[in-house]
């Protein structure tokens, strides 16, 4: 399934490709239909998943749909996305402004702990998306500085973690301030006793959604994460290169540097490849593409930021050398196999330096990718002292230097799921490659 298909208008796909993302992750494919459909879902995905945009696409959609509603001026929201912490808050409203950017609807965050007058003046210029903590709601809504007799659209967000927090009153009283026709999605990584009493009491026959086994264009490429040590995975490439007899290959690495240095191992090895990458002229690069699509060259080495304005078809073959840094590039490179109608291979070379990165995409895709071993190249484990060395700040796992932005996210993202929750990293020079 592709991102054309779910029902969303040309706004919110351009917006969607201007972000990098090609394929929806399970959450988002089975969400946003329903939510469109204007019923109330039970969603259990965590952070990671993609879960912020199966909730804002589709909310985007229905209200750009019908934007004379009355209200729309005013301190009258029309969505509601409750979040137990301010750093989420923060995060989906930017989310929010991302996604509808090429729309006219306005959003505001409204969280504790910060100055309430900026807030207040937001709210007076109105708003169609309110995201908001649930004591600093009720306080605005106290003044009244808020209204929220004309919501249609109430999103709990982490409400197993609303519910640790102690917010049950907290939300409880904001839901007697909601309209009672309204629609109502309830996403939570967990399914406790609390969350489901809540659940009875708020939503109306919800589709339940989970993440595991669903059935999407991620799925539908066959995808193989082969174990290696570090050291060796430029010997696994060409041997899998000439075992498979591949034609058009596209091979991502991490960094320009990585792309330079395997271009010319894999020319010592015979297989013809080309690079290309930031750093590359574009004249340089026009001439790699066109080598690359014409069959002359048969592999293709690139780095994320540059693949992502390659105008070239879905490939066979798409080998991540490196895992990338950001779960949701994985789903972007694999993004690029898979000819219409038939499946495409994207093998992933995995060393053990890289297995939180891998634990990473497992979130996002709901799943465990495939492992297969393949004889002669185990994966070894890193010897201690070694290990350390990489691990040092200001080196990347490869004991080089760091890059800007390699591993960092931003501030806002701390807190909230930790280092395992997949973010992007910021997306200025950092991401630049
Ligand atoms: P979330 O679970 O909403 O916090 O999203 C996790 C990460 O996945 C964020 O960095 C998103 O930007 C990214 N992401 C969400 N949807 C997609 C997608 N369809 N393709 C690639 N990345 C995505």
């Amino acid at each position: 399934m592709h991102f054309d298909e779910l029902g969303l208008r040309a706004e919110l796909l351009g917006a969607v490709r201007a972000e990098g993302y090609t394929v929806p992750t399970p959450i988002q494919a089975k969400a946003v239909p329903v939510v469109l459909e204007r019923r109330d879902v039970l969603a259990g995905a965590q952070t990671g998943t993609g879960k912020t945009a199966a909730f804002a696409l589709p909310i985007l959609e229905l209200l750009s749909r019908d934007r004379t509603v009355k209200g729309r001026k005013g301190r009258y929201p029309r969505a509601l996305v409750l979040t137990p912490t301010r750093e989420l808050a923060a995060q989906v409203a930017e989310s929010v402004d991302t996604y509808g950017a090429n729309l006219r609807l306005r959003s505001t965050v409204v969280y504790g702990g910060v100055g309430i007058n900026p807030q207040i003046d937001a709210l007076r210029r109105g708003i169609d998306i309110l995201i908001a903590t649930p004591g600093r709601l009720l306080d605005h809504a106290g003044r009244p500085t808020v209204n929220l007799s004309r919501v249609e659209i109430l999103v709990l967000d982490e409400a197993d973690r609303m519910l640790d927090m102690g917010f049950i009153h907290d939300i409880r009283r904001v839901l007697k301030l909601l309209p009672r026709k309204r629609q109502n999605l309830l996403f939570s990584a967990t399914y406790t006793d609390e969350v489901k009493g809540l659940a009875d009491g708020l939503l109306h026959s919800p589709e339940l959604i989970e993440v595991a086994g669903s059935n999407t264009a991620a799925e539908l490429v066959t995808q193989v994460v082969h174990p290696v040590g570090r050291t060796r995975k430029r010997e696994l490439l060409s041997h899998l290169l000439r075992e498979g007899d591949w034609s058009q290959v596209l091979v991502f690495t991490k960094t320009k540097h990585g792309a330079n240095k395997l271009e010319k191992q894999l020319k010592t090895d015979g297989i013809s490849a080309t690079a290309i990458h930031g750093n590359k002229s574009q004249a340089a690069r026009t001439r790699a593409l066109a080598d690359f699509k014409s069959g002359k060259v048969r592999t293709l080495v690139a780095t994320d930021v540059a693949s992502r304005g390659l105008d070239i078809d879905r490939l066979p073959h798409v080998v991540n050398y490196d895992l990338p840094n950001v779960a949701g590039d994985y789903i972007h490179r694999i993004g690029r196999t898979g000819r219409a109608g038939s499946e495409g291979v994207a093998l992933s070379l995995v060393c053990a330096e890289e297995r939180g990165l891998l634990s990473n995409i497992h979130r996002l895709l709901g799943r465990k990718i495939r492992t297969e071993e393949i004889s002669g190249f185990k994966q070894e484990a890193t010897p201690a002292r070694e290990h350390k060395a990489r691990q040092q700040p200001g080196k990347d796992s490869y004991g080089r230097r760091d890059r800007p932005g390699g591993l960092t996210r931003r501030p806002a993202k701390k807190g909230r799921g930790g280092a395992s929750s997949g973010k992007r990293g910021g997306r200025g020079e950092g991401r630049r490659a």
